[in-house]
């Protein structure tokens, strides 16, 4: 008799290894990307196999039996695992953990690949009711049979109703009660989405889109292009060019966004030009949605998928063509948990597979643009906008000599009044939300600080409070200040006092808000985008939010209110991000026949950046950058990894970290520096005291291969226990 293979199985728990079981009783082996239903201490976990072994660690008699197997076939394809077993190597994360979050959460918690939901369908009873009538005596009774009757004849799942309705429960008794609604159990839908619009021809491309476009077919395995091309170059179109060749070879596309709710254009536009519905993976969706678009992805019934960053790990069996939007987007990065680069994996994932990847930008990062020079990556420029649109002009106001009144300097008035006044509208860019960013008192100058974190606390007036952008405390706006009772002022702008300034000043303009507070409930930020897009509103007020790859066609004056923050960050990253931030809101200036002017207000009009800027555009900024980050050895001219801590008391999350400095020393490493254990620039956040040590290394391996002892290492640490803590590789937050 054969002796049953012992199973290799990844465990959701935060250790950084497998953990052996034997088949369930009667079976004798069961494929890798399976999941099994395993004992774990005395709970039962589910886990996935990541293959198998004829050896243990652990005595034969030791080693236990899988309770049952939750598939009969893999889930996860040897290519997935081989990119999850990639991921938890290089990040240095459990590898339990990476499974996980390459899962749907109905998959994790062991539900079949084909779930049975809960429906509702209207009965023939039900169908012929008089809505209106009923609306009179029960208008939710009336809604409810009306939402459930407009989802024809399969009926809809209660997780769909959930979000059309959340209160339907109580209408839904009385409906069924009286026979109106049915409710069953079936299988989740197994049909793809279809699409109702037949793809239509785009524009005929430029010079410069057919020679990327010839460059892109040139190669048909593995290679990275940067499609770097200014705002409104068209991009978008030659990825379309491409993404249509690979379709019609039969062949599926992953789309990797920075976020879909900001990018809804980009959606829609793949619809109609391509003709096909894409599969759309994004963190709002609900969980029976997820799964079937992951599922669909991984039949292969859908061509199309678009996803954020963490659907770079979606099943995909005939995976062609990847593109990752907006490269140089930090969403593209997890910051949390698994901290991981959806861009870099993708380029792994193409790697393994052997097919092209195109990163595009119009505000590439400095590590894509090294890899163009040192020939990794194919860089393909655009350095014209299409269709004729010209590139918006750039100029400083220098604040030190143009009277500003909350925060508004005359020549950006006046501005305002050119522009809207040739019917044309105006985006104003401050990244800071809510109504002034301090609450200071006049008298005796203390500043309202939160009380768990070493920050300030943030003026909101509409509700009239006062709070903490980095934990969420929230506290009634005191009239008084809380040291010596005087009255206290807020100081600075925030895009609620930006609003109210311009709604004063120009009251016959429409001013729209648009930042994460304005636009809270389900479905507000595409009413926002879509409502501007039309030209609704004259003047629109926006954080980070509004500078990403929107096409708004009016939209001719782009002011930045205050750059200044950016000028003197302390990570090394700053210029780098503060050039990115403003090119890409520029870029929504003048996409189509006026030409777009984009105003800076700034205290430092002197400063070498803006020279730069003004002078080269980003390409200037990135190259000088590029220059000094060399001769600083910064990434990407080094590698870095930071390790962070944090704990109730200071000393707790500082001797964490010099215990990983003495684990690290003994490996004497050559080529590694260490910086730290330092206090985190923010020492205090939600209460919790916050360290860091930063590894650099000119040397990936050597980085790789402290890494590798130190996180065991540290999982066994005693002092780990009072301690929050994390890796992060090749962080692009140092804090
Ligand atoms: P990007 O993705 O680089 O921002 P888009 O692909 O969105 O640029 O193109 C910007 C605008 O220019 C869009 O309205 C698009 O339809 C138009 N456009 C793109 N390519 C061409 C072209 N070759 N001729 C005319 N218009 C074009
Ligand atoms: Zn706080």
């Amino acid at each position: 008799m054969t002796e049953p293979t012992i199973l290799k199985v990844a465990v959701n728990v935060p250790l950084s290894r497998l953990f052996d079981y034997l088949p369930p009783d009667g079976i004798v082996a069961i494929q890798p990307g399976s999941r099994v239903l395993v004992p774990f201490g005395r709970r039962e976990k589910i886990g996935v196999v990541m293959g198998g072994s004829d050896s243990s660690d652990l005595p034969s008699g030791k080693i236990r039996h899988c309770l049952a197997t939750l598939d009969g076939e893999p889930l996860l394809s040897a290519e997935d695992l081989r990119l999850i077993t990639f991921t938890s190597n290089y990040y240095h994360h459990p590898i339990g953990e990476v499974v996980a979050a390459a899962l749907p959460a109905m998959l994790r918690q062991g539900k079949p690949l084909f779930p049975t939901l809960a429906f509702f369908a209207i009965s023939d009873a039900g169908a012929s009711v008089d809505v209106e009538e009923l609306a009179k005596r029960a208008p939710r009774q009336a809604e409810l049979l009306e939402s459930i009757r407009d989802a024809g004849g399969n009926g809809i799942d209660i997780d769909s109703l959930t979000e059309l309705i959340p209160t339907w429960r109580r209408a839904a008794k009385p409906l069924s009660e009286k026979g109106l609604i049915v409710r069953f159990d079936a299988t989740a839908n197994t049909e793809p989405p279809t699409c109702d619009v037949a793809a239509s021809p785009g524009p005929k491309l430029n010079d410069a889109q057919c020679a990327a476009v010839a460059m892109l077919r040139n190669h048909q395995g593995f290679q990275a292009f940067l499609l770097d091309g200014v705002t409104g170059s068209g991009k978008t179109e030659v990825y379309l060019q491409v993404i249509r060749d690979v379709l019609a070879a039969e062949r599926q596309v992953l789309i990797l966004v920075p976020e879909i709710g900001l990018t809804p254009q980009l959606v829609s536009r793949l619809r109609q030009r391509l003709g096909i519905e894409p599969a759309v993976l994004h963190s709002r969706l609900n969980d029976a949605d997820r799964l079937t678009a992951w599922r669909n992805a991984r039949q292969g019934l859908a061509k199309l998928v678009v996803g954020t960053r963490s659907a770079v790990f979606t099943p995909m069996p005939d995976l062609g063509l990847i593109v990752v939007d907006e490269e140089h987007d930090q969403s593209l990065k997890q910051q949390e948990g698994l901290r991981y680069s959806a861009r870099d994996l993708a380029i792994v994932r193409a790697k393994y597979r052997d097919v092209r990847i195109i990163l595009g930008s119009a505000t590439p990062t400095l590590e894509s643009l090294r890899h163009c020079r040192e020939g990794n990556f194919t860089q393909l420029l655009l350095p014209e906008r299409a269709g004729g649109a010209k590139p918006p002009s750039m100029r400083l106001v220098d604040l030190n000599r143009a009277a500003a009144a909350e925060g508004l300097s005359d020549p950006l008035v006046a501005a305002i009044e050119d522009h809207i006044g040739a019917d044309g509208q105006v985006l104003l860019f401050l990244n800071r939300r809510g109504f002034a960013p301090t609450l200071i008192c006049a008298a005796c100058s203390h500043i309202a600080e939160c009380e768990r974190c070493d920050s300030r606390l943030t003026v909101h007036a509409r509700d009239r409070s006062l709070r903490c952008h980095h934990c969420g405390a929230s506290e009634p706006l005191p009239e008084q200040c809380a040291e010596c009772g005087a009255a206290v002022k807020p100081l600075g702008e925030g895009t609620e006092r930006l609003e109210e300034a311009l709604v004063q000043r120009f009251p016959d303009y429409r001013v729209r808000r648009i930042d994460s507070d304005s636009t809270q409930h389900k479905g507000a930020i595409e009413e926002a985008l879509a409502a501007a897009e039309q030209g609704e509103s004259d003047i629109l007020i926006g954080t980070q939010m509004l500078s990403k790859g929107h096409h708004f066609p009016k939209l001719t004056l782009v002011g930045i209110i205050n750059a200044d923050q950016g000028l003197f960050g302390t990570d090394f990253r700053s210029g780098e991000r503060l050039a990115q931030s403003i090119v890409q809101v520029a870029g929504r200036a003048g996409r189509e026949s006026r030409q777009g002017v984009v105003l800076i207000q700034t205290a430092f009009p002197d400063h070498p950046f803006w020279q730069r800027l003004i002078t080269g555009g980003y390409q200037r900024v990135a190259n000088e950058s590029l220059t000094e980050r060399e001769d600083s050895r910064w990434p990407p001219f080094t590698r870095l990894a930071l390790i962070r801590s944090a704990a109730h008391k200071q000393q707790d999350a500082l001797a964490f970290l010099q215990r990983a400095t003495e684990l690290i020393q003994i490996e004497k490493p050559e080529y590694l520096r260490v910086l730290g254990p330092v206090n985190a620039p923010m020492a205090r956040k939600a209460g919790r005291y916050r360290a860091q040590l930063l590894i650099q290394s000119g040397d990936r391996k050597s980085l790789h291969a402290v890494l590798a002892m130190l996180r065991p290492a540290l999982e066994a640490e005693p002092t780990a226990r009072k301690v929050r803590w994390s890796i992060d590789v090749d962080p692009i937050e140092l804090f």
